[in-house]
């Protein structure tokens, strides 16, 4: 038996780096897997084939998760293709930074939307489908940044931040339902989001990581699977740290 047998798994922002391990992760579990991305449409074509060989449904949506019609009609179109909804990953997230000084109201505003707005945005509409079920898994990407702070990222610290708040009051209005909301605050994990900090400073970077390398996406995949499955049911409310040790 499989931890997410037949278990309906929407994922936003997979169509590459952490979301995508998710998915993998996911499918390789036996859940079924509908996910979004913004723009990569050959990629997302060809997670749809990754994840069917796996033997399970899925299927990727183009869908901007800042944009909060757009949830409306995921989540409607989701139901329609899937019939239900078991677990929700938000996971879709930019990073635009820049010294305060420098930091744009336009740049705040889309940080903003699409890291923090989204995860509202989502989670409104997947918590009717689980309230039915009287079960669900509510999965949101924050950040180490989100819980140290870090110069130059202050909106998006501020947007991971507000992530974590928001899932501790989530899980406490809907816990009494056996819905179950968590966040996952991932360190320096090896994706396209990072990469350039990787060409800048990776020695100051791995100074700070008492494991000794960057994380993979698999890393917070493992712990995404963890969350989403009964191995947690009496977990919620919680932050999970995925950062080698960084926040430490
Ligand atoms: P990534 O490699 O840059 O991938 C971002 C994914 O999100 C892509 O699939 C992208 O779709 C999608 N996306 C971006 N904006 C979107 C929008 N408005 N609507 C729908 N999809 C959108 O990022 P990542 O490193 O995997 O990060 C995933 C999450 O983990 C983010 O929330 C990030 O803040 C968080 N995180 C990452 C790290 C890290 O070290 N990498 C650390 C802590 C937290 P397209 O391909 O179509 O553009």
């Amino acid at each position: 038996m499989k931890l997410l047998e037949n278990k309906v798994a929407i994922i936003t922002g997979a169509s590459r780096g952490i979301g995508e391990a998710i998915a993998v992760k996911f499918a390789e579990q036996g859940a079924h897997v509908a996910f979004t991305y913004l723009s990569s449409e050959d990629r997302a074509r060809a997670l749809e084939e990754r994840l069917a060989a796996l033997g399970v449904k899925a299927k990727g949506y183009k869908s901007d998760a800042a944009d909060y019609k757009a949830a409306e009609t995921l989540t409607a179109d989701v139901l329609k293709d899937f019939g239900t909804i078991d677990i929700c990953v938000n996971n879709a997230g930019i990073s635009r930074d820049n010294l305060l000084l420098r930091l744009t109201p336009d740049q705040w505003d889309e940080v903003m939307q699409a890291n923090l707005k989204s995860v509202y945005n989502l989670t409104k509409q997947v918590i009717r489908p689980m309230m039915k079920n009287r079960a669900g898994s509510i999965i949101n990407l924050s950040s180490v940044v989100g819980v140290k702070g870090n110069g130059g990222q202050s909106a998006y610290a501020a947007s991971k931040a507000g992530i974590i708040g928001f899932t501790k009051s989530v899980a406490l209005e809907i816990g009494s339902r056996n819905i179950r909301c968590n966040a996952i605050a991932p360190g320096f994990i090896e994706t396209d989001m990072t990469h350039y900090l990787k060409d800048g400073g990776a020695e100051k970077w791995m100074e700070k990581i008492p494991l000794g390398r960057f994380g993979k996406p698999e890393d917070v995949a493992n712990a995404a699977l963890y969350l989403a499955c009964d191995m947690s049911m009496y977990v919620t409310g919680q932050t999970l740290s995925v950062c080698g040790g960084m926040a430490t």
